[in-house]
C-alpha cells in the first residue's frame, strides 16, 4: 500500500515527498511542527496540539497556511489513506521558500506545510521495564517552549544518551536542575508522593501529554507540584518518569547509572499510564 504525504497542497507518495531547497525550514530551521499521537484511528488531544501549533507559529510570526478547518480535514483525509490506527502524525510548518536571507521575506511568501503519519505498536498500558535517562548540561536557546524544528542540541543530548546505553536524555541547567528530557517532559515522585515537574516558562516546552497528566492526577487526588528539581534530589526521588505524545508515561528506573527507586516501574508512574491509556482510548478516567 503506498504512504501518502500532505505537501503543501497535494498528497503525495512518500517515498519522493520533496520540498523545495530554498525552503526556510530547510536552510534556517524557520519552522515549527507538532508530533499527535493516533490510537484506535483517533488523534490524541489533537485540539491542544494545533493551539500550541497556533501559538509556536504566532511567537515566530508565521502565518497559517490554510484554515484550522481545513487541517483538521486533511489530518483524517492522510490517516484514512494510510490506514493510520496507531501511531504519529507529524505536521511541519515553515516561513517558507523564499532568496536565502537571514531576514524574513519582505515579499509575500506563503508557509509551506507538510504532513506525514508513522504506524507504531500500541501503546499498552503495561509499562514494562521502564528505561535509562542520562544527564547533560541544557545547551539550548532561551525559548523552548517554542516547539521549532531547530532540533540539533536535542538531537545530540539524544545521541548521546543512545550511545551511552540510556533512552532519554536529563537537561541540566546551570542550576543543577532538570529541565526536561530531549524529547520528553520530565518528573519525579517525592517520598510524599508528591508529583513533581518542572514549571513551564521558556525554559521548557508545555508538554500536551504533561497537561493531561496534571488534569489526571487532579481526578487521581495526587498532589501535582509545578517547581524546579535538582539532579540529586530526582536520583533520590521515589520514583522518576517522562512524558510525550510519543512515550506516554514512561518509568525512569535509572539515572546516570544509579537506580532510582528499587529500580522497578514506580506504582504512581503505572497508575498514570494507565489512566493516560484510557483517556487516550476515549473512555472515561476514573478516579
Ligand atoms: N519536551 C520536548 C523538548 C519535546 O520535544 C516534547 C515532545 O516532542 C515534549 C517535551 C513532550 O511534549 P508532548 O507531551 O506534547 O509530546
Amino acid at each position: 500500500m503506498a504512504r501518502y504525504a500532505y505537501v503543501n497542497g497535494q498528497y503525495v507518495d512518500h517515498r519522493t515527498a520533496n520540498v523545495h531547497i530554498e525552503d526556510r525550514g530547510y536552510q534556517l530551521a524557520d519552522g515549527v511542527y507538532e508530533v499527535v499521537g493516533v490510537r484506535d484511528g483517533r488523534p490524541i488531544d489533537e485540539g491542544p496540539h494545533i493551539d500550541r501549533l497556533d501559538r509556536s507559529l504566532g511567537e515566530l510570526r508565521i502565518g497559517w497556511p490554510l484554515s484550522r478547518a481545513t487541517l483538521g480535514f486533511i489530518l483524517r483525509e492522510l490517516m484514512r489513506r494510510n490506514r493510520l490506527r496507531d501511531g504519529l502524525i507529524y505536521m511541519q510548518v515553515t516561513r517558507g521558500v523564499a532568496r536565502r536571507d537571514h531576514a524574513f521575506p519582505t515579499g509575500p511568501v506563503k508557509p509551506a506545510i507538510v504532513i506525514t503519519t508513522k504506524n507504531s505498536k500500541r501503546g499498552e498500558a503495561d509499562p514494562g521495564p521502564g528505561v535509562a535517562v542520562k544527564s547533560l548540561p541544557d545547551i539550548r536557546w532561551g525559548r523552548c517552549d517554542i516547539k521549532t524544528v531547530a532540533l540539533l542540541p536535542n538531537v545530540l543530548a539524544k545521541q548521546a544518551a543512545r550511545e551511552s546505553g540510556a533512552y532519554e536524555a536529563w537537561l541540566i541547567d546551570a542550576q543543577g536542575c532538570v529541565t526536561e528530557g530531549a524529547s520528553t517532559n520530565a518528573w519525579i515522585v517525592t517520598r510524599n508522593d508528591e508529583l513533581i515537574t518542572r514549571q513551564t516558562d521558556h525554559g521548557i516546552l508545555a508538554g500536551i501529554t504533561r497537561q493531561s497528566l496534571k488534569k489526571l492526577s487532579d481526578s487521581l487526588q495526587l498532589k501535582f507540584i509545578e517547581r524546579p528539581f535538582s539532579l540529586a534530589e530526582a536520583k533520590q526521588a521515589k520514583e522518576a518518569f517522562i512524558s510525550s505524545a510519543t512515550s506516554f508515561v514512561t518509568p525512569v528506573v535509572k539515572i546516570d547509572g544509579e537506580v532510582v527507586g528499587d529500580g522497578k516501574p514506580g506504582a504512581i508512574a503505572r497508575r498514570l499510564r494507565e489512566e493516560y491509556v484510557r483517556f487516550a482510548s476515549g473512555g472515561e478516567a476514573v478516579t
